[in-house]
């Protein structure tokens, strides 16, 4: 009855369910445009054996495929948003699923569950439940009502990952792409999972594409400020990448903070 998270960057988190591990969006190298500006906690051959790998949608911050050859077994399964199946066995990985929202795969007896999302592309969320947790990765969606749907099905959320840095494009009339921290905490609140870990901050475009093209609206401390008064049950853990967090049992769960005056 383990969960441990560690972050290995931006929105890609390693999750051990009692020994089973997932990755999420891997992302490992940088490019002109996409830096994360944080650690990379490991290259991808230090990865452990994954049970599978998932991916929310196909943006190169979260389907970095061309570094993730490294990792030696290629019979590792994916489960992926709907469409990216072809780009998956391009890069040599031949086991994939495609997902939309309420759709189920296995993974190694780790049971993944596509939940909505919405992005400037396709996208899913996903639910994974497995060593009697379950754990909600939220990609980088805008928080959108389909969302509410994940607590209805699932009820119990034991750790939920939410991104934060409510991601807006300049060039297109600052359109929101991505849920801002008091967005996420709000989410968090119709959720209520026992822990909640904030993803998605740290990234860059570098100086001069984030003053022409992006904007950022929402850090980790703001997330875990506004989640006091939205989720008072659930615990805000900001983990620097490499940090690993267990989930178990009551071991992390502590009580709603003392009303303030
Ligand atoms: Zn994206």
């Amino acid at each position: 009855m383990t969960l441990t998270v560690t972050r290995v960057t931006h929105a890609c988190v390693l999750l051990d369910f009692g020994g089973q591990r997932l990755l999420t969006d891997p992302w490992f190298s940088e490019r002109r445009g996409y830096y994360r500006g944080e650690p990379l906690a490991f290259p991808p051959g230090a990865l452990p054996e994954l049970a599978g790998v998932l991916v929310s949608h196909g943006h190169y911050d979260h389907f970095d495929l061309a570094a993730f050859a490294a990792y030696p077994d290629h019979a590792v399964p994916f489960v992926v948003k709907r469409g990216l199946a072809a780009q998956v066995r391009a890069a040599g990985f031949a086991n994939v699923t495609e997902v939309d929202p309420w759709e189920q795969a296995d993974l190694g007896g780790l049971q993944v569950t596509a939940a909505p999302a919405r992005h400037s592309v396709p996208e899913v969320s996903f639910v994974i439940e497995g060593d009697g947790q379950a754990a909600f990765f939220g990609g980088d969606t805008l928080r959108i009502t389909e969302l509410d749907e994940v607590a209805a099905r699932f009820g119990r959320i034991d750790l939920a990952l939410l991104p934060v840095n409510g991601l807006a494009i300049r060039p297109a009339f600052n359109r929101q792409v991505v849920m801002t921290a008091e967005e996420a905490a709000e989410l968090a609140g119709v959720l209520r999972p026992r822990v909640a870990v904030p993803i998605h901050y740290a990234y860059t475009a570098g100086r001069l594409r984030d003053r022409l093209l992006l904007r950022y609206d929402g850090t980790p401390e703001r997330f875990a400020a506004a989640l006091r008064a939205a989720a008072p049950t659930t615990q805000a853990r900001i983990l620097e990448p490499g940090e690993p967090l267990t989930v178990n049992g009551t071991a992390t769960r502590q009580p709603p903070p003392l009303p303030r005056r």
